[in-house]
């Protein structure tokens, strides 16, 4: 593997055969999360496929010719001629290799596949996932001289680093971005000396083994394992919605109803958490539209009796969201009348989703006691119904989840397990 400049494009590339280039930056953790799989497939790879880097900052004019708008991205080259599709962003190992081996005859993969060596690597403790739960696990168990690894399907940090502002966070006066309260407690557990596995495929799990193995190949153990894989929301699954997810969509009122003072806003959903975040949010907006699909809400009696009392709730019954666009920085949704079929397009400055979530333990669900909502349930220690699986975090069974909440479940499971290591 060799770095380029702009200058040599042109022999070492487009004259170059078969080749992959990244485009890469400095303060890029996509970038540092990608280094090390890019070096191991350079061995791998290396005698069919060139593999050239090239720093982005200092080789602007090549990249905006060559269509590069983000760090890292990856160009595939075939003898000159640059193949459609590029890379970037959180690159998984498993996508890099699959346009390799599209370059390659049959028979070159299969030899190159046959080199692979399964690797095995040991800690004291492994924790899956690596928002604020799993980082600060990582953080009190690396300062106990425990060694450590934080594996994450993504990049660290969580479920905050998509969050726009963060203002309940302790210790600072101004809200924080997201962005940035998720990459500052991600440094300060790298910097004390934590193993980061990021953006990699998680292919299996052993809980009971206290086994994981990643992309295939390598597995990991472990004599502890710390379960702060989060949750999901539960996505209405319609046109326009990832697209707008933080840019007008929220799945959050403690976070976001703030941002909507006398503002109007449209709350899709019916049940508990749908009743009582609009009740939260009507603190804020001058007015909430709430579809739901049934004939009345499904929340608890009492909450749906304040609710209905709330002049500024308009309830739309028997209503379901079919699409979302955003025009004019107003967001626009499409719902249909389950009864008449009839639709309609209702306007306004921001949308909630409380839809429910669910909790992130598909790779394990079968292993460890739940509860009736699919959460994991743990004692006092984080401990979890399987010896030395603790879980921590929003997919563990409990009331509130918090960044707050999710940092003390991770203190909690690293003193009890460094307790126990030592
Ligand atoms: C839009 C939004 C705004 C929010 N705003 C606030 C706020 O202002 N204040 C506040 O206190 N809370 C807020 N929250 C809630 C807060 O983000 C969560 O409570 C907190 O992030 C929970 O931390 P966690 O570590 O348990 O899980 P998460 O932050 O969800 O992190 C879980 C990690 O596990 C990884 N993962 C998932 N599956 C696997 C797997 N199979 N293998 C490996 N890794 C896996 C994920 O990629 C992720 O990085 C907000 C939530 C959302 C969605």
């Amino acid at each position: 593997m060799r770095e380029i400049t702009s200058s040599e494009f042109e022999m070492e590339v487009l004259e170059g055969g078969k080749v992959v280039l990244d485009f890469y930056s400095t303060e890029c953790p996509p970038c540092e999360a990608l280094a090390p799989k890019f070096e191991g497939l350079a061995g791998l790879y290396g005698n069919d496929v060139k593999f050239l880097k090239i720093f982005r900052q200092q080789n602007r004019e090549l990249a905006e010719k060559l269509g590069v708008s983000s760090s890292p991205t990856l160009l595939f080259f075939d003898q000159g001629k640059q193949l459609s599709e590029s890379l970037s962003g959180g690159i998984k190992r498993r996508d890099i290799i699959e346009k390799l081996d599209a370059m390659l005859p049959e028979s070159k993969v299969k030899a190159i596949k046959e080199k692979i060596k399964p690797e095995i690597s040991d800690f004291d403790v492994l924790i899956l996932g690596a928002g604020p739960g799993g980082l600060t696990a990582g953080l009190y168990l690396c300062q106990s001289k425990i060694n450590t690894v934080l594996i994450d399907i993504a990049l660290p940090g969580g479920q905050v680093s998509t969050t726009h502002e963060v203002s309940n966070y302790p210790g600072f006066i101004e809200p924080q971005r997201g962005f940035m309260l998720s990459h500052n407690m991600s440094e300060q557990t790298k910097l004390c000396g934590t193993s980061y596995k990021v953006a990699v495929d998680v292919s299996s799990v052993d809980l009971e083994k206290k086994e994981i193995v990643l992309d295939e190949f390598e597995t990991v153990r472990a004599k502890r394992i710390i379960v702060a894989t989060g949750t999901s929301p539960n996505l209405c699954g319609i046109p326009g919605e990832k697209e707008y997810k933080g840019k007008g969509i929220s799945y959050c009122a403690t976070c976001d109803a703030k941002y909507y003072e006398n503002k109007e806003v449209i709350v899709i959903g019916g049940g508990n958490s749908a009743v009582e975040e609009a009740d939260f949010i009507s603190k804020f907006a001058s007015k909430i539209t709430m579809v739901h699909q049934f004939a009345e809400f499904t929340a608890n009696k009492q909450a749906v009796e304040k609710l209905l009392a709330n002049p500024k709730i308009t309830p739309m019954f028997m209503h379901e969201p079919r699409s979302i666009m955003k025009a004019d920085g107003k967001m626009h949704v499409e719902v249909e009348n389950l009864q008449t079929k009839e639709r309609s397009t209702l306007v306004s400055d921001g949308i909630f989703i409380f839809i429910g979530m669910k909790p992130n333990i598909d790779l394990f669900r079968n292993k460890l006691e739940l509860d009736k909502w699919g959460y994991i349930k743990t004692n006092e220690d984080m401990q979890t119904s399987l010896p030395g699986i603790y879980a921590v975090g929003d997919v563990i069974s409990k009331k509130y989840r918090q960044i707050t909440t999710a940092v003390a479940d991770g203190t909690i499971a690293a003193i009890a397990i460094a307790k126990e290591l030592n």
